[in-house]
């Protein structure tokens, strides 16, 4: 990919064994939508969201006796977790002490600064960071009637004030809406205002296409300004399905190189009517995976491969891909490297004569030693 952002560097803060904000990557994180109790149902969906490709997972913890059931929960997965809680600073503090890596909750919202004390010490104490949330549903209309995108980062700056008098500057903020453009606009202003980690996201962004394209066009635009340290598609449904989405944002962004990447026009009318090519970039890439994500792993390479409709344009418009795939007419395709054209085959042929290629540029792994 050519062109790269600069990233607005900020305060960094430890979260379990990973971290947000400073040099650490941009981070997806999650959040569980079955009831704590339910511990084997969290368990799963956690290692879920954590094999896709979640780096933190978020959970509500709405009772004290809910501690019980995080602390067995804590204990079943890998993947840091970040305590979902309001109001009450009991069980901020016993789910700092259960072992939780983060804790999302607004000191303002949970009574005199005595009890904020007792939150700030144990985080302090066990080494936990907190994250503000202000949402611009729930922001004191009494004191921000507009609502404006400064109201919405005023209002978060009277949170953040709190733990700054205490001299507690392990936080994470957060400002979401479900308005794109409100949402953009607090987050620019908050990174002017503050160096702590943002987490970006747009809430209440629905589900299907409608919350794909409008997170995206959310949490990518604030990306590309260089505004962002972990990102949260918020997806009405299985939170499984958020993390898909998160990870092409993050492609699209640079943040993470994928080790396949396949690339396809559109196709137009130069394109043989014959030719799916649709159908034969999913078999591509379906084949390529099977064969070749572990030797890619291995050998921490990457492949593009492209698949286009015509020869006139393709091999030009994807001179980026190692190897490719472009229509000839009359049932026929051209393969072609960075190199050019490296031979003609039947259409029906393809996809045997791209992974043969494929081989000959993959080193196989090293064979095992002697024993
Ligand atoms: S590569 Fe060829 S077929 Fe594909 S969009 Fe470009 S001109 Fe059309």
């Amino acid at each position: 990919m050519k062109g790269s952002r600069i990233r607005k560097k900020t305060r960094p803060i430890r979260v379990g064994k990973g971290g947000m904000g400073g040099d650490f990557p941009v981070s997806i994180q999650s959040m569980t939508n079955l009831p704590i109790e339910n511990i084997e149902g969290t368990v799963r969906q956690i290692n879920a969201l954590y094999k896709k490709g979640a780096s933190f997972v978020r959970l509500a913890v709405k009772g004290i006796e809910s501690v019980t059931y995080l602390k067995k929960i804590i204990a079943s997965v890998e993947v840091p977790l970040i305590a979902d809680i309001h109001f009450n600073y009991k069980i901020a503090v016993e789910s700092i002490k259960a072992g939780v890596s983060k804790i999302r909750i607004n000191p303002g919202n949970i009574g005199d600064a005595g009890k904020v004390r007792e939150v700030v010490k144990a985080a302090r104490d066990y080494s936990v960071p907190i994250r503000i949330g202000v949402n611009g549903g729930s922001i004191d209309r009494k004191k921000y009637p507009e609502g404006t995108p400064a109201d919405l980062v005023e209002s978060a700056i009277d949170q953040i004030r709190i733990l700054e008098e205490m001299d507690f500057h392990e936080i994470a903020v957060s400002i979401k809406s479900s308005d794109p453009f409100l949402t953009i606009e607090a987050n620019r202003l908050l990174s002017l205002a503050r160096d702590y980690p943002i987490h970006v996201g747009l809430t209440e962004a629905g589900y299907g296409l409608s919350c794909m394209v409008q997170s995206s066009i959310v949490i990518g635009h604030l990306l590309m300004l260089g505004i962002g340290d972990t990102i949260r598609v918020s997806m009405t449904g299985d939170p499984v399905d958020e993390i898909a989405v998160a990870c092409k944002i993050l492609e699209t962004t640079g943040d993470i190189t994928p080790a396949l990447r396949i690339v396809a026009c559109p196709t137009c009318g130069r394109t043989d009517e014959d030719l799916d090519l649709r159908m034969l970039a999913e078999e591509i890439e379906k084949e390529c995976n099977d064969r070749f994500s572990s030797r890619l792993a291995e050998t921490g390479r990457t492949l593009t491969v492209a698949v286009m409709g015509c020869e006139v344009n393709g091999p030009g418009e994807a001179s980026e891909a190692d190897l490719g795939i472009a229509g000839a007419g009359k049932g026929h395709m051209i393969l072609f490297a960075r190199s050019g054209k490296i031979g003609r085959i039947k259409s029906c042929d393809a996809l045997a004569a791209l992974i043969k290629e494929v081989e000959k540029i993959l080193p196989s792994p090293p064979a095992p030693l002697p024993k």
